[in-house]
């Protein structure tokens, strides 16, 4: 089993400070939800926890399986085992969507142990045809020309390719029609297991009434206000945020 901690984080974006001491404990074999307004700084904690220059952390440490990785480059914390789907994936030319996770793959592994070109394009026909994703899209420059919800579909492609410890998944579900949104819920499901642990960013219950979270956290004002079982997202569908915000005397 895996954990990552993220212990007290408090991060800043141009000196203006966004999080303020988030905390949270994440093993695999959980499901984890954060549901929040917008603003709150639920993208902030991705790319904090990710390690995306912009933002500064100013205090807190972020812990994966006991080793402080709050100093690793992006490239480094992707070798040791996290991920991040982001809100807004970019586009990269000159690169192929197949070429890029071919290499992610292997940045895992060690020199000896490389992924053989037939392993890869058997493993990358069988994840695709699980997502429903046309074959030509592999050779495709990364994100290029990708609509709102092939970008999304894949992510959860690198994301089954990749095979990070832990995934961030902000957002995944937004702009996506009923049919996209279950092959990405059959995608994040399949990946599930002991030796994986999610994080799913979203804003509706939509999402979770296909992947069913282990715990649920509520983000408010750059903090997690509060966490409970997946009744709580339930909970934030009927009422809004006003009652969570009624019930801790919250004025934001
Ligand atoms: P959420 O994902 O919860 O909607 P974000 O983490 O994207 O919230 O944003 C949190 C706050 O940080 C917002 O007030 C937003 O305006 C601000 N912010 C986000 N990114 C930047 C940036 N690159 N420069 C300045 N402010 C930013
Ligand atoms: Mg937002
Ligand atoms: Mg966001």
């Amino acid at each position: 089993m895996s954990t990552l901690e993220i212990i007290d984080l408090h991060v800043s974006i141009e000196d203006k400070q966004i999080l303020k001491g988030v905390n949270l404990v994440m093993n695999t074999g959980e499901i984890h939800a954060i549901m929040g307004p917008n603003g709150t700084g639920k993208s902030t904690l991705s790319q904090a926890i990710m390690g995306h220059p912009s933002y500064t952390i100013t205090q807190g440490q972020i812990l994966l399986d006991g080793e402080d990785v709050t100093e690793m480059e992006v490239d480094e914390r992707a070798r040791a085992g996290l991920f991040l789907a982001m809100q807004y994936p970019s586009e990269i030319a000159g690169i192929t969507n197949a070429e890029f996770m071919r290499a992610a793959i292997n940045a895992r592994r060690p020199e000896d142990d490389k992924i053989s070109v037939m392993n890869f394009i058997k493993k990358l026909d069988e994840k695709m045809e699980i997502l429903n994703m046309p074959e030509e899209m592999a050779e495709r420059y990364l994100n290029e020309g990708f609509s709102g919800g092939e970008k999304k579909r894949n992510e959860i492609l690198q994301l089954m390719m990749i095979e990070p410890k832990f995934a961030i998944l902000d957002e995944i579900d937004s702009g996506l029609d009923i049919d996209a949104l279950k092959v990405v819920s059959k995608g994040v499901n399949l990946m599930s297991g002991p030796d994986f642990g999610v994080l799913i960013i979203t804003h509706y219950q939509r999402l979770l009434n296909y992947v069913h979270p282990t715990f649920v956290h509520v983000m408010m004002d750059g903090r997690i206000v509060k966490s409970g079982d997946a009744s709580l997202a339930k909970r934030l569908e009927a009422e809004g945020y006003r009652g969570i915000r009624d019930e801790l005397g919250l004025d934001i």
